[in-house]
């Protein structure tokens, strides 16, 4: 589960890592009120406004702009908000702003210069362990130091028995050439980051920037911050934070039923029962020349009801030319899921997109029968490949 950098910085802050200090907003009122209590606690009069959308690449795309008084922080959120911000990791269309988080400006000018530094906290599964990345070459352009200085950015694996070590801590702030106090806010900043990435059943922490201040603090600027959608149960407060605005509708609606969606490019809907089946279902459709419109695993419980669900999300996706149903049944019954199919005809109204059926299992005979004197126009299947030669023959 992906979150806003404005909560992920709230889940750091709670393990002790320093941050940029901040207020979200959903008005442009709220973003001044905002910016006057920062002022109130950090000292700050030059703030950042920055929105708040689950993709990077925002400061490129002009959604983080510094406000050098409150007038400039209400105009600046006012264009902000509701905005329809493209970056490059955003669709081509972009993502609508909802909230800006207001923070106090750290780019203050100082004893030394400001420095941007990287750093990510990962689960590097070939090695099987958890791995801080890091790099002095920080800030907007983190991805042309990987392809081309890829020697710039360090990596320290961390053995999970032990977890991370002093002298683990003291080799990152050393590698980034950090000395006296900054050096060992770094070394603290790591060790706390590395608690709260095992804490928060993190998969993937990426700070970019931290920030090293003209007076030598060291501070998380953003913060995007992934969890593991399958630990969330240990974690009410972090489930809450879901936002589901920011997530594709249809999925979001077949995650509530209990079907596993996932919206391809593809012309055939395809409707299984188990993701390895489903996965082969899609390999077969693209031998025989189709591409699928979808991933939809029904689950081992399927009924009638979750079965029609299914139909009408399916449907929805006007690019949908023939659907695919294959069924094993094993624990769930064909019989159940072919009354879906039938409560689906009669119940979503004239359905045009063709159908093909292969059904196989517990209760194929009943689930034949079914269908058989519903009068439906279905295709029926035996084979997977005849299901999938059927898929051509109805597209050709
Ligand atoms: P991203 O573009 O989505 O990764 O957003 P970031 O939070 O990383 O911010 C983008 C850039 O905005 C940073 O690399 C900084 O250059 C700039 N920025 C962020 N915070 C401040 C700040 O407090 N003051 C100033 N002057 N610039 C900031
Ligand atoms: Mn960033």
């Amino acid at each position: 589960m992906n979150l806003h950098e404005y909560q992920g910085k709230s889940i750091l802050a709670s393990y002790g890592v320093a941050i940029q200090r901040g207020l979200v907003a959903d008005t442009p009122e709220e973003a001044v009120e905002a910016a006057k209590k920062i002022n109130e606690e950090t000292g700050s009069e030059w703030f950042v406004v920055k929105a708040q959308i689950h993709a990077g690449g925002r400061g490129k795309g002009g959604g983080v702009k510094l406000a050098k008084s409150y007038d400039d922080v209400n105009s600046i959120s006012s264009d902000i908000i509701g905005m329809q911000l493209i970056t490059p990791q955003t669709p081509p269309t972009g993502k609508k702003v909802n909230k800006v988080l207001v923070a106090e400006d750290v780019y203050y000018p100082g004893e030394s210069e400001p420095s941007e530094i990287y750093m990510s906290v990962l689960l590097d599964r070939a090695k099987g362990r958890v791995t801080i990345m890091y790099s002095t070459e920080g800030g907007m352009d983190i991805e042309a130091v990987a392809e081309k200085t890829p020697h710039l950015i360090f990596k320290e694996e961390i053995d999970p028995a032990v977890g991370i070590q002093g002298f683990q801590c003291r080799k990152i702030a050393f590698n980034l050439g950090l000395s006296g106090k900054a050096f060992k806010e770094m070394t603290k900043f790591v060790a706390n980051l590395y608690k709260a990435y095992i804490g928060c059943d993190a998969s993937l922490f990426e700070i970019n920037p931290v920030l090293k201040t003209s007076d030598d603090r060291i501070i998380a600027v953003d913060s995007k911050v992934t969890l593991d959608a399958n630990a969330l149960y240990r974690h009410p407060d972090y489930a809450e934070m879901r936002d589901l605005t920011e997530e594709d509708p249809t999925e979001v609606e077949a995650g509530a039923v209990g079907l596993n969606y996932v919206q391809l490019d593809g012309n055939v809907g395809c409707m299984v029962n188990g993701a390895g089946l489903a996965m082969a279902t899609m390999d077969i459709i693209k031998l025989s020349g189709g591409d699928p419109a979808n991933f939809l695993d029904v689950g081992g419980t399927a009924d009638a009801k979750r079965v029609e669900t299914a139909f009408r999300i399916i449907l929805k996706d006007t690019k949908v030319k023939a659907i695919l149903v294959n069924i094993f049944g094993g624990i769930v019954r064909c019989d159940r899921v072919a009354q879906g199919i039938v409560d689906a005809y009669n119940n979503i109204g004239d359905i045009n997109v063709p159908i093909i059926v292969r059904l196989q299992g517990t209760n194929a005979e009943e689930a034949k029968k079914l269908i058989d004197e519903s009068g439906l126009k279905v295709h029926s299947a035996v084979l997977l490949q005849e299901a999938a030669d059927k898929v051509k023959e109805v597209l050709a």
